[in-house]
């Protein structure tokens, strides 16, 4: 079986827009409203001559009282039946207490993670990017899953733990 690279990270952060980035086509279903409801995808996907199976994750409800809980489960679900993890952030909103929930259940899960820190789309965005250090899960990727910006860089980071 191929190694499982699990894509997680709150609603609307760009997940499905990073999927298709690293697909090369729009397969995934990229969403402009958070939280709609969508069940764990799994690709067939190769980055420098390795393939690997890429997992797409979504599937909470719009539940406003229960998304931290909802959000954290989802990714807990797809991070047991990973071998890596790419972690997304919006880098232009920064760090938010769903995001410290999911970083705290990735370092219990043990398994390897990259940070990707979407949405810098130009250079001005490279400081944003930056503060996302704070989370503690080592340098954040700044990437563009919009115009493929670092999505290089973060695919180099994620087969080298994969
Ligand atoms: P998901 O819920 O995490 O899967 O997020 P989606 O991939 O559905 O994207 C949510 C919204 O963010 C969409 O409107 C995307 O076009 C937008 N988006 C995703 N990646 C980027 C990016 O790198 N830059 C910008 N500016 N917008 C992005
Ligand atoms: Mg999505």
């Amino acid at each position: 079986p191929l190694p499982v690279l699990a894509v997680v990270g709150r609603p609307n952060v760009g997940k499905s827009t990073l999927v298709n980035r690293i697909l090369g086509r729009r397969e995934a279903v990229v969403e402009d409203v958070p939280g709609v409801t969508r069940d764990r995808v799994f690709y067939q996907a190769s980055w420098s001559g390795r393939d690997f199976t890429l997992v797409d994750t979504g599937g909470w409800e719009r539940n406003v009282s229960g998304l931290d809980l909802r959000v954290a489960e989802q990714a807990e679900v797809a991070v047991e039946l990973a071998d890596a993890v790419v972690f997304v952030v919006d880098a232009t909103v920064g760090a938010t207490a769903t995001d410290e929930a999911v970083v705290r259940l990735l370092r219990r899960s043990g398994r390897p993670v990259v940070l990707a820190a979407n949405k810098v789309d130009d250079a001005r965005g490279e400081a944003d990017a930056a503060a996302l250090w704070s989370l503690g899960l080592g340098e954040p990727i700044p990437v563009s899953a919009l115009h493929g910006r670092g999505t290089g860089d973060m695919l180099d980071a994620a087969i080298a733990v994969l």
